[in-house]
């Protein structure tokens, strides 16, 4: 796979600013990746793996043909170290094993390189052997450390290493991954519109609640497009039992507004316009009233009553 190229479209910033490290021979001696999945953590860790053992980089590219890049690609090169957790956790005979593969390397010591992927996953013991190891490197030895939860890394290693920060994905590629995962198009785009990230919208769309309210969501956003009467009542009957928690009550109306949106651009692709800025607005308004602390109930039907009139 290249991995650059992967960078250089979704991770331009990182990737300049890692291609003149590289360029200028001025990496840290460890990194914590740290972003969302799929926003290229691990195609980084592995780019710079290549960067350091490529037998025929070209432009500060690697070939990704050589035996080296081969080996890397099928985690068979003997001085890149992969961890990845064993189950919920990452133990610390994992790093033990790590430190002791690097300290038995023969004729190949030179450079070195391991590469922890979901580094929150280690457990106490674990991390402060992998401390001590950043602490005195044997030889010459690259450290990267992937994570999607930064705030679950022990600072005491955090200090240690250089942080890099992979933003979330771009709305269209989280989309298409979203899709990839066998998640419809309509829900995907639902999902990328509550959040930017793809581990939240692929925990979201796995939750019970999400799957039976988005349907019922859809309904009353049938019955309102309509301007239907039934659209009034329909918030007693059907989104009272579904809207017991703010958080959900904020889900519904964000629902709303996406399905609203998503009818008006849709329109828009056929070239029609549909002036559905007073139902917008109106959602808008809903929503900041919800914040005042007004009761969803009478939000919701306030809002129904509206729209139909
Ligand atoms: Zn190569």
């Amino acid at each position: 796979m290249e991995e650059g190229k992967f960078l250089a479209e979704y991770q331009p910033l990182v990737y300049s600013q890692m291609k003149k490290n590289v360029e200028h021979e001025r990496l840290a001696h460890a990194y914590l990746f740290e972003g969302d999945s799929g926003t290229g953590k691990h195609e980084m860790s592995i780019w710079l793996a290549k960067q350091l053992f490529c037998e025929e980089t070209t432009d500060h590219e690697p070939c990704n043909q050589c035996i080296n890049c081969l080996r890397i690609d099928m985690q068979e090169h003997p001085n890149v170290q992969m961890i990845a957790p064993d189950g919920q956790t990452i133990k610390v005979d994992q790093i033990r094993q790590l430190q002791a593969e690097f300290s038995k390397s023969g004729f190949e010591q030179r450079q070195q390189v391991f590469i922890i992927q979901d580094a929150e996953k280690m457990n106490v013991s674990a991390a402060n052997s992998l401390l001590k190891f950043l602490e005195e490197p044997e030889g010459s030895v690259l450290a990267i450390l992937e994570t999607n939860a930064l705030g679950r890394i022990l600072p005491t290693i955090q200090s240690r290493c250089q942080i890099v920060h992979f933003s979330p994905l771009a709305k269209e590629r989280l989309i298409e991954k979203l899709r990839n995962e066998g998640i419809t198009q309509q829900t995907a785009e639902l999902l990328a519109s509550l959040t930017n990230s793809y581990d939240k919208a692929v925990e979201i769309s796995q939750d019970e609640w999400f799957n039976g309210a988005k349907d019922i969501v859809l309904q009353w956003f049938d019955h309102l497009k309509k301007k239907d009467p039934q659209a009034f009542i329909f918030v007693q009957k059907k989104l009272l039992p579904l809207a017991k928690e703010k958080q959900q009550q904020r889900l519904i109306f964000s629902m709303l507004l996406f399905y609203f949106q998503r009818e008006r651009n849709q329109f828009l692709q056929q070239g029609l316009v549909k002036d559905l800025n007073q139902e917008l607005e109106l959602i808008l308004q809903a929503q900041q009233k919800l914040e005042a602390n007004v009761s969803f109930q009478g939000v919701a039907e306030q809002l129904a009553l509206r729209i139909i009139a």
